[in-house]
């Protein structure tokens, strides 16, 4: 049976929405909640008791029996202990529900458990939360019960971040400053905030439980460590935008209504290039706001997709050889009076003040092209980026026809007198309109795009959170606005200067823009003679944590102390080693224990049959092929497995840190490639029926 509903209906329905907050206080509560809010003022404790009080309320009225302080630890996924709301029973059995202020704004996890880098001694092991009042509580259902959610930060007992939430809203403080003395500049007095916008596109796999269970790879690790190849991929290129099965079209509508109850805009839903693989994107927001409610979108799609008989694969590359899973970044600058600081407007030559915001993002993009690759950086997006499909490791700018022609006029003779327009696009049939056409076209494999009124990072993982690229883009951005103005706050003709400094900035930074194909190889040996880095992986992107240049500024914003960065690096390499010695484990496991075998059963059968043909008189040459073919897989196999236990011990009984995380690239990951080759081989030999898992196939075309 199918249930309709009316979006308008359930839209933020289990929020603690500003329209709720204004029924539910009194009138100057909620104004001084406000302040806090926009302004970023001290909460008084006397409203954080009230709005407790009324929180609870309506949560309990909602069925919510819990209420969680909601972070976001620096294990990648959100964390939450959960306290119901009562207290202990009167003399006549009856319990109370109470939750306070005290409650509502800190909260006293023990922070042993998370990872800290170094920063949280065990005799320390206290962690606080603190409430963001800047992202709405909200209520989320499932088979627990309702729990009211409250988004926090997570800081150590020294107030050290012990998660992403902290320098990202640090980094929010950082270029709001930054941004309204830059609008100040060209006479603006009635903005009075600059907020990053963010929409970020979701991409990920839905296959079968029942046969996701039988792949102890997908289990352990989220990914396949073995595969051979369907004979249809995604060569046919049928899939992207293509009709949505039942099965998904359920799956997807529960999804949104989820999404949609809690306040998450859901809006678009698509198949993507890969068989089993689709997206969701919600309309843009507040960045903190985004970074919260993708967390939500990932976690949705998780509990849905299980609900329904199937798996969610969040993963960045759970198919060698088929596309992998990212996230769009889409990020602008809005003031709180509406204007977009990177829109162009209708004659982008003319409008001074968006060619110094671009100059200055292409500048923070250039100087810091290695920390932003790295802000990407996961143990699953070294598959992916790189790798001949979206977006390469090289970081480098797409601006379009319509821009890249106005830089260059501006680089030659420090003014742009004209602009490329866009024109109408002719469809040559009568009964359809002529289209008006952008003065931009699209660059699909581009990792930081132009696109109209907004950059588009693509680099970021599909299941990692979009914080990290957030917080270094806000910075680097506040950065450039901040060496700009110090310019031309002391100009004595601000006319002059500022054309002066956009020129300066564009033909110091121009290496960065690039239109062509990504993806080609003559953009590899291009972008070195430009002097831009390639950073191929996780490993040697880390270190751009710890440059000079990034600890300055980091430390110049109050976004991130030097303990901070040197915490995150180093529980990025543990994180790193962690997971390819599961991998490493895993593949050990899985080959000694289910192919291996499964070989040795198969080639026994060939042998006997073999033996039976022969009496019979009849040419066992075909079978004899196979068994030597298989049996020399075998041996290989064998050997490969050899050297994996070999190197997979020397990598865990090494001690923590970069030479670990080094080794397990270098020598661990090799030798998990070199195991893979042989077995990929057999499965494409062997009799389906005696494999022990299923296909490419079954998993990506029997959804
Ligand atoms: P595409 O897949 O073509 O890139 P989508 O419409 O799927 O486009 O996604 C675009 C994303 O960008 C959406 O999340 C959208 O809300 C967001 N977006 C649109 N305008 C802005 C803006 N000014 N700032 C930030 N994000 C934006
Ligand atoms: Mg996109």
């Amino acid at each position: 049976m199918s249930e309709y509903f009316n979006i308008a209906d359930i839209f933020g329905e289990n929020v603690f929405s500003d329209r709720v907050m204004q029924e539910r206080l009194p009138k100057s509560i909620y104004k001084k909640l406000h302040k806090t809010i926009d302004e970023g003022k001290e909460l008084d404790p006397i409203v954080a008791e009230v709005v407790a009080e009324a929180m609870k309320n309506w949560a309990i009225e909602k069925g919510a029996t819990h209420y969680t302080h909601w972070f976001q630890p620096l294990t990648g996924v959100t964390a939450g202990k959960h306290d119901s709301f009562i207290t202990a029973p009167k003399e006549d059995g009856h319990v109370l529900m109470e939750f306070s202020g005290k409650e509502l704004i800190k909260g006293e996890p023990d922070a042993s458990s998370f990872p800290s880098g170094g920063l949280r001694a065990t005799f320390e092991a206290r962690g606080y939360t603190a409430w963001d009042c800047t992202s709405p509580a909200f209520v989320r259902e499932d088979e627990a019960g309702a729990i009211l959610c409250i988004p926090t930060a997570f800081c150590s007992y020294t107030g050290e971040s012990l998660d992403l939430k902290t320098p990202l809203l640090r980094s929010i403080d950082a270029i709001n400053e930054q941004a309204l003395r830059l609008l100040r500049l060209f006479g603006n007095t009635t903005s009075s905030k600059v907020t990053p916008s963010v929409g970020a596109e979701q991409e990920y796999f839905l296959v079968d439980a029942e046969k996701y269970k039988q792949r102890k790879d997908l289990v352990y690790t989220g990914r396949t460590l073995f595969g051979a190849m369907p004979p249809k991929g995604q060569e046919m290129d049928d899939h992207y935008f293509g009709s949505i099965r039942r099965r998904i079209g359920g799956f997807m509508k529960e999804v949104n209504k989820e999404l949609w109850k809690m306040g998450v805009t859901s809006k678009t839903q698509h198949n993507e290039v890969a068989p089993a693989q689709h997206e969701l994107a919600p309309i843009y927001d507040k960045v903190n706001v985004a970074v919260d409610h993708n967390h939500l979108v990932m976690q949705t799609l998780k509990r849905v997709a299980g609900q329904q008989g199937l798996k969610c694969l969040l993963h960045e590359k759970p198919f060698a050889g088929v596309n992998g899973s990212g996230k769009h970044n889409n990020w602008s600058l809005t003031t709180d009076d509406g204007i977009n600081l990177l829109d162009p407007g209708k004659i982008p030559n003319e409008n001074i003040q968006f060619l110094l915001v671009l100059a200055c993002i292409l500048r923070a993009v250039d100087r810091h092209a290695g920390l932003l690759r790295e802000s990407a950086a996961n143990v699953g997006n070294d598959h992916r980026l790189g790798a001949l499909e979206a977006p390469p490791a090289i970081i480098s700018v797409f601006l379009g026809e319509q821009l890249e022609d106005v830089v260059a006029q501006l680089i030659a003779t420090g003014n742009a007198t004209s602009c490329i327009s866009g024109g109408v696009l002719r469809t040559g049939a009568s009964t359809l309109p002529d289209l008006k056409k952008d003065a931009t076209d699209r660059n699909r494999t581009s990792p930081f795009a132009f696109t109209g009124n907004k950059f588009e990072f693509r680099m970021v993982g599909s299941r990692d959170s979009i914080a990290s690229a957030n917080i270094v883009l806000d910075t680097i951005v506040a950065e450039s606005f901040s060496d700009a103005c110090d310019v031309l706050e002391k100009a004595e003709d601000f006319e002059i200067a500022v054309h002066e400094l956009i020129r300066e900035y564009l033909d110091e930074h121009q290496r960065i823009i690039f239109n062509g194909n990504g993806y080609g190889e003559d953009w590899v040996e291009e972008a070195e003679r430009r002097g831009l880095p390639n950073i191929k992986s996780m490993v040697d992107a880390i270190p751009m944590l710890l440059e000079e240049s990034t600890i300055q500024m980091f430390e110049k914003f109050g976004v991130y102390t030097e303990s901070e960065l040197r915490s995150r690096a180093e529980i990025k390499y543990e994180n790193y080693s962690k997971v390819i010695n599961i991998e490493a484990r895993t593949m050990i496991d899985i080959t000694t224990k289910q192919i291996i075998p499964a070989v040795i059963r198969y080639t026994s059968s060939l042998a006997k049959s073999i033996l039976t043909i022969k009496e019979a008189g009849a040419s066992t040459r075909v079978q004899e092929k196979i068994l030597a073919e298989c049996s020399a897989l075998l041996e290989e196999t064998d050997a490969a497995l050899t050297r994996l236990v070999d190197v997979e011990s020397v990598a865990s009984e090494m001690e923590e840190g970069r030479d670990k995380a080094v080794y397990y690239h270098d020598k661990v990951c090799t030798a998990m490639e070199e195991l893979r080759a042989p077995v990929d081989k057999l499965e494409m030999l062997v009799d389906k029926t005696c494999w022990p898992m299923p296909s490419y196939g079954d998993l990506l075309f029997e959804v």
